[in-house]
C-alpha cells in the first residue's frame, strides 16, 4: 500500500514511512492511494469473531505486508489487552434503535486509547527493525497526553515528552500523565496557556536541529495509523448489529475530525453506512461549513466538552479531498485561501458531502439539559462530549428503522466538572484508577521559552 498526500505535490510513501513522517512535505496530509474494499463476504464472516481478530483483519491492508503476520497479530492483541471490557468496544442499547459504542474502557478513559495503544507498539516495532530511537514531542490541553503517555510508556525506542499549560488542566488530566513514573516519560508544564506549547512543539519539528539527528514523530491525529486503528471499531459495531445484511448510522462527537473520517473510509471500503452525523459543541466549524457551506475560521469558545474545543478541524482536509474528487491542487487552494479569509465549498464537493453526512451543534446549556435528559430515559450518565452526540443523533435521526450508533467518546468520571453542573454527585473513577488522586506525580516546570524545552528533551532524552 502506497499513501499519497492530499495537496498532491509530496512523494508517495509506504506505510512505515507514513507512520514515522507525520504531515506530507507539501503540507498536506497522508491518505492511502487505493481503498482497500471489505467486501460483504469479508463482513459476514467477521461475525462472533473478537474485537483483535476483526482489528487484524481491517488494517491488514492498509499495512501493505511491512509488519509480518503473526507479530501484527500479538501487536493487535497485546494493543486491546489493554481494554478493561471484554468486548474492547461494547455496545449499549439505549433505547428501541438508539445505542452507545462505549469507547473509553482504555486505560485513559477515552476513545484516543483505541488508536494510541496500537500507535505505540507499531513504532517501537519499526524503530526496533530499523534499530533506531526516536521522540514524540505533544501539547495536550487534556485527552491526548494522557492517552500518548499510555501508548509509548513501555516502548523500548521511544521517549515521550508531553508539554501542558501549567495550572490550567483538569487534576485528573494532570494526574493521569504525571503519575506515570516510567523512564521515558517525560510531563512539562509550560508557564504559559495551551497555544504556547502547541507553538513550542511545532517550532521543534519545522527545526529539529536540536535532536542532532533523532527523528521526532508526531502523535497527533495526522499520523496515519491513528484513522487506520479507529476504521476498525465502526466495522465491528455494525457488523454487531447485522452488517453486511442491514445498514447502520453513525453519530460522532468531533473535533479534529479524525474520528468520523476513520468512519467514511469503513463506508467507502464498503461497510453499508446510512449515514454519519457530525456532532460539534459550540465551536461549530464543521456544522457551519456544511449546513451553510460557511468555511471559516471564527474565536475559540471554552466548552464544557474541552475535547472538541478546536478553531480548524485538521482532518477534515482528508474528507475535502475525497469530495473534490482527489484533486490535490484544488484543497490545496481552498485551504490557503481558508487560512487567510472565510472559503467556501465548490458546489459538487459540497453536494457530495451533504449526500452521506448531517450535522448539529450543540451549546453548554444544551449539553447539561441532554445530560440530564439522557439519565432520565436510559439511566445513563453521559460525559459532556457523548452528550453532543446524543443530541445531534435525536436531531438528526433519519430513517427510524437504520440503528443509530452513537459514539461514547469519554468516561463521565473524566469530565466530572458538566455532570457535576447538570446536578448529580459525581461519578467515581473505575477501580484501576480509584487511588489516582493519592499516586506520586512528576513533571518538570519550565517557562515558554523554546530555547529552555528544547535543552530539557535534548538533555533527557535516553
Ligand atoms: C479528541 C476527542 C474528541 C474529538 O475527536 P476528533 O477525532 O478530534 O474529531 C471528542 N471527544 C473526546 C472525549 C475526545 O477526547
Amino acid at each position: 500500500m502506497r499513501y499519497i498526500s492530499t495537496r498532491g505535490r509530496a512523494p508517495a510513501l509506504s506505510f512505515e514511512e507514513v507512520v514515522l513522517t507525520g504531515m506530507a512535505s507539501d503540507g498536506g496530509l497522508y491518505v492511502p492511494e487505493t481503498v482497500p474494499e471489505l467486501s460483504r463476504d469479508d463482513l459476514a464472516d467477521m461475525a462472533g469473531c473478537s474485537y483483535a481478530e476483526i482489528a487484524f483483519r481491517v488494517m491488514k491492508p492498509y499495512v501493505g505486508g511491512e509488519i509480518d503476520d503473526d507479530i501484527f497479530r500479538t501487536i493487535v492483541r497485546d494493543a486491546y489487552a489493554t481494554f478493561s471490557h471484554d468486548a474492547v468496544v461494547p455496545l449499549n442499547q439505549l433505547d428501541a434503535n438508539h445505542f452507545l459504542l462505549e469507547l473509553f474502557h482504555g486505560p485513559t478513559l477515552a476513545f484516543k486509547d483505541v488508536a494510541l495503544q496500537l500507535l505505540g507498539r507499531i513504532l517501537d516495532h519499526f524503530l526496533a527493525k530499523r534499530g533506531e530511537r526516536a521522540v514524540i514531542m505533544g501539547a495536550t490541553s487534556g485527552d491526548t497526553g494522557s492517552a500518548a503517555i499510555e501508548g509509548c510508556r513501555h516502548c523500548d525506542n521511544l521517549d515521550i515528552f508531553i508539554l501542558h499549560p501549567y495550572q490550567r488542566v483538569s487534576e485528573v488530566q494532570r494526574r493521569q500523565m504525571t503519575t506515570v513514573l516510567a523512564d521515558n516519560v517525560f510531563n512539562v508544564a509550560i508557564e504559559g496557556n495551551f497555544d504556547d506549547a502547541q507553538a513550542m512543539v511545532k517550532a521543534s519539528f519545522a527545526d529539529q536541529a536540536f535532536l542532532n539527528g533523532t527523528r521526532l514523530v508526531a502523535v497527533n491525529s495526522i499520523n496515519w495509523a491513528r484513522i487506520m486503528a479507529q476504521i476498525v471499531y465502526y466495522v465491528a459495531a455494525a457488523v454487531a448489529l447485522g452488517a453486511p445484511h442491514r445498514p447502520v448510522s453513525f453519530c460522532v462527537p468531533s473535533a479534529n475530525f479524525g474520528n468520523v473520517f476513520a468512519g467514511y473510509m469503513a463506508y467507502r471500503s464498503g461497510l453499508p453506512v446510512e449515514r454519519f452525523v457530525i456532532a460539534t459543541n459550540a465551536n461549530d466549524i464543521l456544522h457551519r461549513t456544511l449546513a451553510d457551506n460557511d468555511f471559516s475560521k471564527q474565536e475559540l469558545v471554552a466548552t464544557l466538552a474541552p475535547s472538541m474545543d478546536i478553531v480548524v478541524s485538521s482532518n477534515f482536509e482528508r474528507l475535502l479531498f475525497e469530495a473534490y474528487e482527489r484533486d490535490g491542487e484544488a484543497v490545496a487552494a481552498l485551504l490557503e485561501r481558508f487560512q487567510s479569509e472565510p472559503a467556501a465549498l465548490a458546489e459538487a464537493p459540497l453536494a457530495r458531502l451533504r449526500e452521506r453526512f448531517a450535522s448539529h451543534s450543540v451549546d453548554d446549556a444544551t449539553i447539561l439539559e441532554v445530560i440530564r435528559e439522557a439519565h432520565h430515559r436510559t439511566q445513563e450518565i453521559l460525559d459532556p462530549h457523548t452528550a453532543t452526540g446524543y443530541r445531534a443523533a435525536e436531531c438528526e435521526r433519519g430513517d427510524e428503522a437504520v440503528p443509530m450508533i452513537t459514539l461514547a467518546t469519554a468516561h463521565p468520571a473524566k469530565f466530572a466538572e458538566a455532570v457535576v453542573k447538570a446536578g448529580f454527585p459525581g461519578v467515581p473513577l473505575p477501580p484501576h484508577m480509584d487511588d489516582l488522586l493519592e499516586r506520586e506525580e512528576r513533571y518538570t516546570v519550565l517557562p515558554a521559552e523554546l530555547a529552555a524545552v528544547q535543552k530539557f528533551v535534548a538533555e533527557n532524552r535516553r
